[in-house]
C-alpha cells in the first residue's frame, strides 16, 4: 500500500506501515504524516470500515477469481510471464495487458477490439453455446462445463469482465429467468482500466443474456479523449486461432449454437472523464438497472469519493421512479 498521505506535503521517508487501526484499509508511512491526513481520512474511516467487514463477502464473489483457472499460478508461484509463456500466449493479442511487462508496452488507443483468444477452439469460447442457460451459472465450474472448455484453460483470465457484470446482475435480482426477448438492459460500468483493451471479451455477454440488448455506458478517466462518446457495437465471440473453425463464419459467430434465433444485442459507449461529472451525460441515454465498479479499489482513488457519494442519490432517484410507474 502508498501512505494515504503521499503527496499532501512533506515526502514520506519509509514503507507505509502504519496501518490505520480503526477501518485498517489505510496505511501510513509515519505517526506524523498519520496525524496530518487525519482532518481528510475521518470523513472516509468509517465508511472504509463498513466495507473492510465485507471483504470475505467480496473474496467469495465467485467471477473475480478463479481457482481452476489460476491454480498453476498459485500452487507453484510461477510468474505470469512463464504461465503465458507455456502457453503461448506472452505478450500475445489480449492477453499482452495480463503481465506486467506486456502492460507496461499498452497503449489505450488500440480497444482490442478485433482481437482473438489466440487458443486453439477446445480451449475458448470462440461461438454459441450448445444450449442456452437453464440454471443461474454459480461457479467457474460451471461456466467451463457450459461452454464446453477444459478447467485447465487461463480463458477466465479475461472472462472474469463479462461474468463479474453477470453476477453483478443475478446478485440484484436480474436474472435470465426475469428476462425476456427483446428487453434492453442497462449497466453504468465505472472507472474500466485495462479492460478497455480487453473489450472482446464483453461479446461472451451475448450467450449470458441471450435474446436482451444490453448497452454498457463505460465512464472513466482512462478512456482516451478522442475516443469519448464513440460506441461500439459487439456482434460476435473472440475468435479461436484455427483457420477453419466455424467461428470464422459470422452467422455460426453471432447465433447460438442451439439455433433458436435469439440474437442478442450488445452496444458500448465510452464516456471520458469521472461518474459525477459525466452522469448527466450518460443518462441521457439510458437510466440504468446496474452501476457497477469492477476496479473501484476501496482506498484506490481519492476520486472515487464523490461518485461514491452520488450512487445514493441516483438510488433514491430510481425507487421515485418506481413508485411513480
Ligand atoms: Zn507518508
Ligand atoms: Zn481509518
Ligand atoms: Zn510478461
Ligand atoms: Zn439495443
Ligand atoms: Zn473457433
Amino acid at each position: 500500500m502508498e501512505c494515504a498521505a503521499k503527496g499532501t506535503g512533506t515526502r514520506c521517508n519509509s514503507a507505509a506501515t502504519r496501518l490505520c487501526t480503526r477501518c485498517e484499509a489505510v496505511a501510513y508511512c509515519s505517526l506524523s504524516h498519520q496525524i496530518k491526513h487525519w482532518s481528510r481520512h475521518k470523513l472516509e474511516c468509517d465508511r472504509l470500515q463498513q466495507q473492510m467487514e465485507c471483504v470475505d463477502l467480496l473474496n467469495d464473489f465467485p467471477f473475480t477469481f478463479s481457482c481452476e483457472a489460476t491454480f498453476q499460478v498459485c500452487a507453484k508461484q510461477e510468474t505470469r510471464c512463464s504461465f503465458f509463456s507455456k502457453r503461448g500466449l506472452h505478450r500475445v493479442g489480449m492477453w499482452m495487458h495480463e503481465c506486467h511487462c506486456g502492460a507496461s508496452s499498452a497503449s489505450f488507443d488500440l480497444l482490442g477490439l478485433n482481437n482473438g483468444w489466440d487458443l486453439s477452439s477446445v480451449l475458448c469460447p470462440c461461438h454459441g453455446p450448445e444450449f442456452l442457460l437453464s440454471e443461474q451459472l454459480c461457479s467457474w465450474r460451471d461456466y467451463y462445463k457450459w461452454r464446453r472448455i477444459p478447467l485447465d484453460s487461463p480463458v477466465a483470465l479475461l472472462l472474469h469482465w463479462p461474468l463479474t457484470i453477470y453476477r453483478a446482475a443475478q446478485l440484484v435480482g436480474i436474472t435470465t429467468s426475469n428476462l425476456v426477448v427483446g428487453d434492453k438492459l442497462y449497466i453504468h460500468y465505472l472507472g474500466p482500466e485495462k479492460e478497455l483493451l480487453q473489450l472482446a471479451v464483453f461479446g461472451d455477454l451475448l450467450a449470458l443474456f441471450p435474446g436482451v440488448h444490453i448497452h454498457i455506458e463505460l465512464v472513466g478517466p482512462a478512456i482516451p479523449p478522442q475516443r469519448d462518446g464513440e460506441k461500439i457495437i459487439i456482434s460476435k465471440y473472440p475468435c479461436c486461432n484455427e483457420e477453419k473453425c466455424v467461428c470464422k463464419l459470422a452467422s455460426e459467430n453471432a447465433i447460438l449454437g442451439t439455433q433458436t434465433g435469439l440474437t442478442s444485442a450488445l452496444t458500448l459507449q465510452l464516456w471520458r472523464g469521472f461518474y459525477h461529472d459525466r452522469y448527466r451525460d450518460v443518462v441521457k441515454d439510458s437510466f440504468p438497472h446496474l452501476v457497477i465498479a469492477p476496479n473501484g479499489g476501496i482506498a484506490a482513488y481519492s476520486s472515487w469519493l464523490p461518485s461514491i457519494l452520488f450512487l445514493p442519490i441516483i438510488a433514491r432517484k430510481l425507487v421515485i421512479l418506481q413508485q411513480v410507474a
